[in-house]
Formats: structure tokens, C-alpha cells, sequence
């Protein structure tokens, strides 16, 4: 924890950190050392972590790196950072993350960017952590931390991971509590870890889970040892690469990474096997309505009212201006087009024509899965990211669809609730992490992790 709080220290300009909580920590990792010596030391007991921006934690501030929840200490404890605090861990602060949850390049937040420490060979641009959990990823790569934790509604925790090259999990949705995190979109949302290695992500992704009453969504299924899982014997396992993730277009280094990783494989003993998924090319378009609809619901508890800003009010103005205000200087551009996009295919008229299709094609895609395992696939091998790290400001902000499609490869597994992986496979020409996918089947993440042990 001393290491920790003294590596953060030196490393501000990474933009990482948002809200340090180093006499929590101490305090906690007190508790731990004496958990220790009396030997009952639990499974996370005296692992310093950061915290996304996007959990509650009592007391502290948790703003979702939005201006809206400025001055917002929750009255309680997220399921998940209470979990975690059972098993031991040490919280050394809040990391920042795109605003709400929404973006691929930690470019929204209303704390700034964050920094990813790779750079291109010897050019020094500032390159993006990926997003939306970019505090979470450069936390852990520059050492802040020895893990974090991240959240995924489209490919947040995968694409950072992939991007500072470290292992990031999402699990099997309902598989960890979404109580106390922050919604963006509720049937999409799930929290995982964002570790060094996929022991660690094992070993925290176990004291994460739970059955928690208080989300109606999550499951009432045992939680398994998921270290016990990893034997790294992948024998005779069936891992099935999709044509579909095949783009046109897509990066020779990409291409290598994913054949490499194949190879790898099969060299281990697995079967490897062509599959097919023929609704993957539907997924983008389906995520980003489905995401914005459920956004827009789920924001509309910002009023000015309840939590964080209210804006500043002239005389005369009434309640539809307090919120018309309030929600105009409290949420930023990204999460404003999300409302409007959200509230438009949600309207009375464009319902069937945008949300109602989205959802149909969102179980289109979930089948395709689903007959992939029934003929026997045990996994699925894509790459994590079209490509790696990009510079900050490199996507041009006038043009969001450009980074929408970053997004290519990770928001199938949330649309079908799907545990996946993306674990470090290489570097590219310049020096930069690539990351590797691992789609699973639903409630197998120890197989799963397994499968990327073997890849580790
Ligand atoms: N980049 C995606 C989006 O902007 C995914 C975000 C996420 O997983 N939280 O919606």
C-alpha cells in the first residue's frame, strides 16, 4: 500500500487517479496485517486497489467523471466494493473513466484525459488508455495499483485492457451485483477486474461475485473457485474462430496477432474450428441504439433535484428551467448526443422502427452464440481491438461514429450477456500492446480463464 501510494505520487500527470483516499487505505491495510497474523487472511486480504469513478463508495465522492454529480458522496456501499472490502482489498482512491461509462478513449471525462504510459517507439504523442475505464488501465500498467476494477457495457474493460496490455474480464451478465454502480445501460452493464495477469483476475473476479437480492438481475448461482480453475490444460477444447470478425481492411499486425494466438492454441492441444456468425455485422448499430435508449432512462434522475448540480437560476425561472439548465451545463457533449439519440428511438414514433428492430436483432445475435456452443465450441478467438492505442484527440471529435466503431469486436458478448476476455498477446511495430479475445459460455468463466491461461 506504501509502494502504491508513493508510485502515485510521482505519476499525477497520467491523469489516473481522480479522488486519492490514502488514510482509508492505511486504515485498511492495517486491518489486513492483522487479519494476516491471526491467519485469516481472505483471498484479496491487503491487495491495494483503485476504484472506478462509477461505483459508489460511502462517503466518498463518486461522480461517474460527470459535472452533474458534482459534490455526490453516496449514503452506502456498491455490492461490489463491499464484496471487496470483505475479502480484504485496499482501496487507494477513484479512477477516472469517460463520462458515464460512454466513450473508447477516456476523451470525456470531466476530469480530462487520462494517459496511457506506452508510447509509440521514441515519438512521445500522448496515447489513449482506451476508455471507457482508461483510469482503471493506466492504474494498473504504470503499477498504482496492483489491480482495479472496471466496468463493461460494450467492451470498456476489454478494449483498455488490450490497450496498456493487461487481463480484463467480463463476466457472464448477472454474474457480479450492478448495485451501487452508476447505470448506463442496465441489461449491458457488468463490473470485472482489470489485473496484471489471469490469476488475478481469477482471484478477484471470485471475491467480486455474488447473489445479490438487491439486483434484480443478478443470479442466484453458486460462485466457483476460479483459480482452482487454472491448469492451463486446454486439450481437446474446441476453439472456434468466427469468419465474421474477419473485416475488411483490418490491420496486417491484427491479423498476425489473431493467428499467432490460433497457433498458440492448437499448439496446446486444442481443436481449432471455422465457425460462423452471421449476425455479427448488425451488432454496432444494434449496441448503439439499445445503449442510448437505456442511457437516456437511466439519466433522467439527474434533475437537479436529487443528486450533485443544480445550475445557477435567474429569477422567474421555473422547474422545466432548473432542469433545461441543470442538465444542459451538468452532462458533457458525448452523454447529451446518448439522451437525445436514446429519447428519439424511444419516441411513440420511431419505437418499432429503431429500439423494437435493435432488440430483435440483439437476439438474433445472442443465437448465434448459442448454436456455436450447442455444436460444440467452447470458446471463441477474435482480436480485442482493431487496433492498438491510438493518440489523444487522433479521433476526430467530429465524428463520433469513427470511434463508435472501436467498439467492433467486444459489444456482441455484452448484447448476448456473455462472459469474455482480453488477455496480452504482443506488440506491434511501434512497440504498442495488442490484446486477444475470448468469448465463453455463459457461467464458464473458469474455463474461460483457463483458456486465456493457456494463451498468458
Ligand atoms: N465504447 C462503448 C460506448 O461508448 C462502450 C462503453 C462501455 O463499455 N462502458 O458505449
Amino acid at each position: 500500500t506504501e509502494a502504491c501510494l508513493t508510485q502515485i505520487e510521482g505519476a499525477g500527470a497520467l491523469n489516473a487517479f481522480v479522488h486519492h483516499t490514502p488514510d482509508l487505505a492505511r486504515e485498511q491495510a492495517r486491518a489486513a496485517d492483522l487479519r494476516i497474523k491471526a491467519g485469516d487472511a481472505p483471498s484479496m486480504c491487503g491487495i491495494p486497489l483503485g476504484i472506478k469513478d462509477l461505483f459508489c463508495t460511502k462517503g466518498i465522492p463518486s461522480q461517474a467523471a460527470s459535472r452533474i454529480l458534482e459534490g455526490f458522496k453516496p449514503e452506502y456501499e456498491s455490492t461490489v466494493t463491499q464484496n471487496l472490502f470483505d475479502a480484504g482489498s485496499v482501496m487507494l482512491g477513484k479512477l477516472n473513466m469517460d463520462e458515464f461509462a460512454m466513450g473508447s478513449s477516456n476523451e470525456t471525462s470531466v476530469y480530462g484525459d487520462v494517459i496511457n504510459p506506452w508510447r509509440r517507439g521514441n515519438d512521445d504523442t500522448a496515447l489513449t488508455p482506451g476508455g471507457s475505464s482508461g483510469g482503471s488501465a493506466s492504474a494498473v500498467a504504470a503499477d498504482l495499483c496492483l489491480a482495479a476494477t472496471g466496468t463493461d457495457t460494450g467492451g470498456s474493460i476489454r478494449q483498455p485492457a488490450a490497450f496498456v496490455g493487461i487481463t480484463g474480464i467480463k463476466p457472464t451478465y448477472g454474474r457480479v451485483s450492478r448495485w451501487g454502480v452508476v447505470a448506463f445501460a442496465s441489461s449491458l452493464d457488468q463490473a470485472g477486474p482489470m489485473t496484471k495477469s489471469v490469476r488475478d483476475a481469477a482471484i478477484m473476479l471470485g471475491a467480486m461475485s455474488s447473489h445479490d437480492p438487491k439486483d434484480s438481475t443478478s443470479a442466484d448461482i453458486p460462485v466457483p473457485d476460479f483459480e482452482a480453475a487454472l491448469t492451463g490444460d486446454v486439450r481437446g477444447k474446441v476453439i472456434g474462430i468466427p469468419k465474421e470478425y474477419r473485416m475488411d481492411g483490418m490491420p496486417q499486425e491484427i491479423e498476425k496477432l489473431w493467428q499467432d494466438g490460433t497457433a498458440m492454441l492448437k499448439e496446446a492441444g486444442a481443436e481449432i474450428r471455422d465457425i460462423s456468425l452471421p449476425h455479427t455485422k448488425y451488432a454496432l448499430p444494434a449496441y448503439y441504439v439499445i445503449a442510448p435508449a437505456e442511457a437516456s432512462s437511466n439519466l433522467a434522475r439527474y434533475d437537479g433535484v436529487r443528486y450533485g448540480l443544480r445550475a445557477k437560476l435567474d429569477h422567474g425561472d421555473g422547474i422545466t428551467e432548473m432542469y433545461e439548465k441543470t442538465r444542459a451545463q451538468g452532462f458533457g457533449p458525448e452523454v447529451q448526443r446518448r439522451v437525445m439519440i436514446g429519447t428519439y428511438v424511444l419516441s411513440a414514433g420511431f419505437y418499432d422502427a429503431y429500439y423494437n428492430r435493435a432488440r430483435k436483432v440483439r437476439a438474433l445475435i445472442k443465437r448465434d452464440f448459442e448454436q456455436a456452443f450447442a455444436a460444440g465450441v467452447d470458446a471463441i478467438l477474435t482480436p480485442a481491438t482493431p487496433s492498438a492505442a491510438f493518440g489523444l484527440g487522433e479521433m476526430a471529435e467530429a465524428d463520433p461514429v469513427q470511434m463508435y466503431l472501436n467498439d467492433v469486436f467486444t459489444v456482441t458478448v455484452n448484447l448476448a450477456g456473455l462472459p469474455g476476455i482480453a488477455v496480452p498477446s504482443g506488440l506491434d511495430k511501434k512497440g504498442l500492446p495488442l490484446g486477444l479475445q475470448l468469448i465463453g459460455r455463459p457461467w464458464e468463466e473458469g474455463d474461460l480463464l483457463n483458456t486465456a491461461y493457456a494463451l498468458e
